[in-house]
């Protein structure tokens, strides 16, 4: 797997103290009350597991499936909810998480979803945000780390359905592609 990786861009030490640095800005900004938080699986699992760990607070964790990218390098453009049932959220303070920030289309459509569910106020965080033009008006509110425009993968983020435990953030050889 480390073979197909030509460059590691983001390693696991860095990541894990940026992580400690957002955990404290989340634990910090949210009032009091239990926070409501939804990860966008699957790119956002290995992401969600060590920021929550981080944050000392009473709080419940629901999953959504939505699809955009389907596997591939492009973002179609649409956003699917492939759960049969969405969390409940009416009146409640809820984080969203995702990997990375890209179009901005996933998070546009989920927080547009969750707020049309009623929830009281809807927070971002991501991992990763491109530093590009978002197609929508979309911004998360917590960021770990703006990177260049480019296909990364690992540490959540898959190449059709792989590399996704990697520990780092890196960038696939132009082989493997
Ligand atoms: P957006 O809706 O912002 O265009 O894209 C968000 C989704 O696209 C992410 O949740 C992620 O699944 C996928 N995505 C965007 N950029 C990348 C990337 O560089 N690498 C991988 N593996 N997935 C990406
Ligand atoms: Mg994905």
């Amino acid at each position: 797997m480390r073979n197909d990786i030509e460059r590691v861009l983001i390693d696991e030490r860095v990541i894990g103290k940026r992580l400690d640095a957002m955990a404290a800005d989340i634990e910090r900004d949210f009032p009091g009350g239990t926070l409501v938080v939804i990860i966008l699986l699957k790119g956002a699992l290995v992401f969600a597991a060590d920021l929550l760990r981080r944050v000392p607070r009473v709080l419940e964790i629901e999953c959504l499936n939505v699809a955009s990218y389907h596997g591939g390098l492009e973002s179609t453009g649409q956003v699917d909810f492939l759960d049969r049932h969405f969390p409940e959220v009416r009146g409640r303070h809820v984080l969203l998480l995702d990997d990375i920030l890209d179009t901005g289309r996933t998070l546009y459509a989920v927080s547009r979803r969750l707020r049309e569910e009623g929830a009281a106020a809807v927070y971002t965080a991501v991992l990763l945000a491109k530093d590009k033009a978002r197609a929508v008006a979309a911004a998360a509110d917590y960021v770990g780390f703006v990177i260049g425009d480019e296909f990364v993968v690992g540490y959540g983020l898959d190449y059709q359905g792989r590399y996704r435990n990697l520990p780092y953030v890196g960038v696939l050889k132009g082989a493997v592609r």
